[in-house]
């Protein structure tokens, strides 16, 4: 049947697909961005009938939505929702895949698995005829593990889908503030013009979390902090507050100043690990919760170097950006859940105020756990002022939970199946991005190798190994907390 549009989700059981895929596609139906007869069907090998899968993913669906869920809404969605029982490596469970398509000939199929399995699914889908010429294919990230992994999915992918079907995922793409970096710097004329070495004198990105690893252990350990989240998050941050004017919003015009700005980083390998990068691993200690285990505790005492915490001093060699580090850091089990871009100026060239320390401006890109943007001034506080001006750093905020307050904050895999139905590749990474990113990291993990750098171990609640503040402060600089 000609037209027929249908979403696939591989792992349809998972944390991933039932805790933000599902709802995500249960908001856009609700709002009408579906369009009519696209059916949904769920893959995994969770020996389950369609009713009790239906009747799961509704309450995964109710949790997620909360007081914005509706069961009218809901009965509209759920009428789309079928599921196949499979296997992976099973041609024969493909095949029965295909006959629940019932010639669908506009698919997307979003690969929620580890990413051990991304290159038999393409394999498989090419094989039952699945990936033809109206299929295009979502992934999520990590591809791959390392360079050479990556490459082979790659190769994998591309033998299925030609390169503008395949849609590379880092949800902080899909983020509103994420996205709104783009129209701050290219939409204000006053930021551009200050955006570089003579201005800045440094850049701070921070992904913190207060939670452990805990259920997620056996595919953590194999990964760690630096190829979990600095490879791809991270590193996508990094390029659009780095990236060179685009000269428009064409998705390749855009990516090919990402990839500029990683081909430009410094690489790091075994003569700078120790001096550019820290690790660290969580041990026991508090959190909101109370006490909480170390990591190698959560699975009852396994020993493990697998980094929970990693920071980086990365160096852009380019005209812009020479002289300027950016500092790196994620961990798990911090202080506080944050997620932020710090943008810190140079001082004024002279003071005219013999009696204060001026602070210097410092633009905070805050992603979570609120969307906000500050902008950090010095102002005269209002008094007669008598033996000179009074001065104090205020902040210019603008909270854009308050600015657009009737707006439901969205999930981010809302917009980027919205832009992957629609077949615009802004919001995914391509394929040279992906190896770019895996060629510096691969140095960093090579060089910890050449010099048995193991992570030093912090306590849970805490912001890592004291080497952490060493690496900012040898340069004047310090974590802003
Ligand atoms: P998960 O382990 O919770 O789910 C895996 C799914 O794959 C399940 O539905 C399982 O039934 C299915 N599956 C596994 N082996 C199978 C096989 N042989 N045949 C058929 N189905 C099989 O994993 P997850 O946490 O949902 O993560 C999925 C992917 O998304 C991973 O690549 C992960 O790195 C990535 N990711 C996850 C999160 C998250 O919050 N969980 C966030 C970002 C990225």
């Amino acid at each position: 049947m000609a037209g027929k549009k249908a979403v696939v989700i591989f792992g349809a059981t998972g944390d991933l697909a039932q805790k933000m895929l599902y709802p995500s596609l249960y908001f856009l139906d609700a709002e009408g961005h579906l369009p009519e007869g696209l059916t949904v069907t769920g893959f995994a090998r969770t020996d389950i009938g369609e009713a009790d899968f239906i009747a799961h993913t509704h309450a995964a669906v109710v949790e997620r939505a909360g007081k914005a869920f509706t069961e009218e809404a809901w009965k509209k969605f759920s009428a789309r929702l079928h599921y196949c029982k499979g296997d992976l490596d099973s041609e024969k469970d493909f095949r029965a895949l295909a006959k629940t398509l019932d010639g669908a000939d506009d698919c997307l199929y979003y690969l929620s698995t580890s990413p051990n399995f991304f290159g038999k699914i393409a394999r498989n889908l090419k094989a039952t005829g699945l990936a033809h010429p109206g299929a295009r294919v979502a992934v999520e990230k990590p591809i791959g593990h390392d360079l050479a992994s990556c490459r082979r999915i790659e190769e994998d992918l591309s033998e299925a889908f030609s390169e503008d079907r395949i849609f590379r995922v880092d949800h902080y793409l899909g983020k509103e503030t994420v996205q709104n970096l783009i129209a701050l710097r290219f939409a204000n004329a006053f930021f551009e013009p200050l955006w570089n070495k003579e201005s800045i004198e440094h850049v701070q990105i921070t992904v913190a979390e207060t939670i452990g690893v805990e259920r997620r252990w056996s595919y953590y350990d194999s990964y760690g902090a630096l190829r979990d989240v600095v490879q791809n998050h991270l590193l996508q941050l990094l390029c659009l507050v780095a990236m060179e004017p685009p000269a428009s919003l064409d998705p390749d015009v855009v990516r090919d100043e990402k990839v500029k700005v990683l081909h430009s980083l410094r690489r790091i390998g075994s003569d700078e690990v120790e001096r550019e990068t820290v690790r660290g691993q969580y041990r026991k200690g508090f959190s909101d919760e109370g006490t909480v285990p170390g990591y190698c505790e959560e699975t009852g005492g396994a020993a493990s170097e697998t980094e929970t915490f990693v920071a980086v001093a990365a160096h852009i060699d380019n005209w812009r950006w020479a002289g300027v580090p950016f500092y790196l850091r994620t961990g798990k089990r911090m202080p506080i859940r944050s997620t932020e871009i710090v943008v810190q100026f140079r001082q004024v060239p002279h003071s005219i105020f013999p009696h204060h320390d001026l602070i210097a401006n410092r633009l905070t890109i805050r992603l979570q756990p609120e969307e906000e943007i500050s902008l950090q001034l010095m102002n005269k506080t209002p008094s007669l002022d008598r033996g000179g001006m009074r001065l104090k750093p205020l902040s210019l905020d603008l909270s854009l939970s308050d600015a657009f307050k009737r707006q439901r904050r969205r999930i981010a895999y809302e917009r980027l199946f919205l832009e992957a139905l629609e077949g615009n590749r802004i919001l995914f990474v391509r394929r040279d991005e992906v190896e770019a990113a895996w060629k510096w990291i691969d140095a960093i993990i090579g060089g910890w190798k050449e010099r048995d750098m193991k992570p030093l171990p912090y306590t849970a609640g805490t912001w890592g190994p004291s080497s952490a503040f060493a690496l900012t402060e040898r340069n004047g600089h310090s974590w802003y907390e």
